[in-house]
């Protein structure tokens, strides 16, 4: 059997090795979630709901060993490994509280002997590929409708938090998920792709761009249902009658906060000109106070690069922007290993020939430009092919609302950033994927609508 060997990117030690699947296996997995699918789609839901609350109770019950062990495989500090499973607790209730009003069938015509109702059924097998930076809220977000919903799930969790997507299953397993309807399928990019290869009716991916894209080459003749939460290169604006000290600290948690590795991180910030020397000045009294060390110490702020190769993007996008005639303000180079380090970075002087103003960092390393006025500002946040969140800083909320209205993003933030609702549907524009989740819209999702004609005899 393969193996995957699991690292701790803090220390590059090796953790542990576990089995991994094949393409033979994962054909095996996929024939055993379709046979039991709609065994569970005829569990009432009451019981699905049952099964999903005994999951949230092991969660709050195991949570400090979850969180360690999150931290262990991905870095992420471990305060921000609790914060995510304490998030997640709330996802799951938005989910059992709203799932019900989902299902129901809807009469939409009841007239003359002739009736039209909409039925909610579910997708059937849904294949969940999943990234490594949230893997409790990104893989939260698929498997917990589409389960409560009645779906079989095949879920595949990032090779780099496979511990953590094996302790999902364990705890699905042991709240009476069947085995056959949750089913963990392990290993890197080789095994997603036999993943893609099964017949499944629904394919949820979260991940990079690259990978959402060639996903949707193979899937695409073949009319499964395929949903993409890609990549961001998430601006905010900096108006001149924001407070800078504020928005500086602010700002400096939306670019830095999980090491800088979150899909709706802040990447680009724009500044007026009136007021950037001191949002300047705010923005690095707070990035310099960012504890770097050991991410299963209670005061760390900024831990590990998850994944090795991310260094180089972070050395070319440095070493572009000093290229280029950007002012390196603090840090700029990888930290002594052993393990995966870089110095949170920031640059001034920045603009879009640069790399670091345009692609993904995914890393401690944002780019501050001054800008002279709204008109600039809107122009340049839409210079990109990305389009997850978008923000702007200002007191005066009717400017916000005019200039949030004019951004191609698929959320926008009014003096908040890097904020994450289970009440609003997540999605993008552009390159930052197709389809959703979260809401009520992130229920139905997981659902087909059948459109009923029934007419009465006579
Ligand atoms: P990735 O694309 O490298 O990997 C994602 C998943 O795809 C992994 O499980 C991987 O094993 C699998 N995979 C790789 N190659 C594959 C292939 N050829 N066929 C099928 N599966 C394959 O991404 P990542 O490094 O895990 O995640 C980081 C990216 O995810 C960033 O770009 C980030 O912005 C994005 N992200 C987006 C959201 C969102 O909500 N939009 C949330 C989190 C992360």
């Amino acid at each position: 059997m393969n193996q995957l060997a699991i690292h701790n990117p803090a220390t590059g030690a090796l953790i542990t090795r576990v089995p991994a699947d094949d393409a033979a296996s994962v054909a095996a997995k996929a024939a055993r979630a379709r046979t039991a699918q709609p065994g569970w789609q005829a569990v009432p839901l009451a019981r699905r709901k049952a099964c999903i609350s005994r999951f949230r109770a092991a969660v709050v019950a195991q949570l400090e060993t979850l969180a360690a062990t999150m931290t262990m495989e991905t870095g992420k500090p471990v305060k921000m490994s609790r914060n995510e499973l304490n998030g997640l607790l709330g996802r799951i209730d938005f989910f059992l509280k709203e799932v019900d009003a989902q299902l129901v069938t809807e009469t939409v015509l009841a007239e003359g002997g002739m009736t039209e109702q909409i039925e909610h059924t579910p997708l059937g097998v849904v294949a969940n590929i999943s990234a490594w930076n949230y893997p409790w809220f990104v893989g939260g977000n698929v498997f917990i409708p589409a389960l409560l919903t009645g779906n079989a799930v095949l879920y595949k969790p990032s090779e780099f938090a496979t511990l953590t997507g094996l302790a999902m299953a364990r705890l699905l397993h042991e709240a009476g998920v069947p085995v056959d309807v949750f089913i963990e399928v392990i290993g890197g990019g080789a095994v997603g792709e036999a993943l893609l290869a099964q017949k499944i009716d629904g394919l949820f991916f979260t991940g990079s761009y690259a990978t959402g894209a060639r996903i949707a080459q193979t899937l695409g003749p073949r009319m499964v249902k395929l949903q993409l939460e890609l990549g961001g290169k998430d601006p905010t604006y900096v108006c001149e009658d924001a407070d800078p000290k504020a928005a500086a600290g602010s700002l400096a948690d939306g670019a830095m906060y999980n090491t800088g590795q979150s899909c709706c991180s802040v990447e680009r910030i724009y500044v007026h000109e009136k007021i950037h020397d001191a949002f300047v000045a705010a923005f690095l009294d707070t990035v310099r106070g960012f504890k770097v060390g050991d991410p299963m110490a209670e005061d760390t702020y900024i831990g590990a690069i998850t994944r090795a190769p991310q260094l180089d993007v972070l050395d070319a996008q440095v070493a572009d922007a000093k290229a280029k005639g950007a002012t390196l303000q603090t840090g700029g180079q990888r930290l002594p290993g052993p393990g995966n380090w870089y110095a949170p970075t920031v640059f001034t002087g920045v603009d879009h020939r640069m790399a670091l103003m345009r692609e993904e960092s995914f890393g401690p390393i944002i780019g501050i430009q001054k800008v002279a006025g709204d008109a600039e500002a809107v122009q340049l946040m839409n210079d990109t092919r990305y389009g997850l969140t978008a923000g702007v800083f200002t007191p005066d909320e009717a400017r916000a609302r005019g200039l949030l209205a004019q951004l191609k993003a698929g959320s926008v933030y009014w003096n908040c950033c890097d904020r994450v609702s289970p009440r609003l549907p997540w999605s993008g524009h552009g390159d930052s994927g197709v389809g959703l989740t979260l809401s009520t819209y992130g229920i139905q999702t997981f659902t087909r609508p059948r459109a009923w004609h029934l007419r009465a005899a006579g």
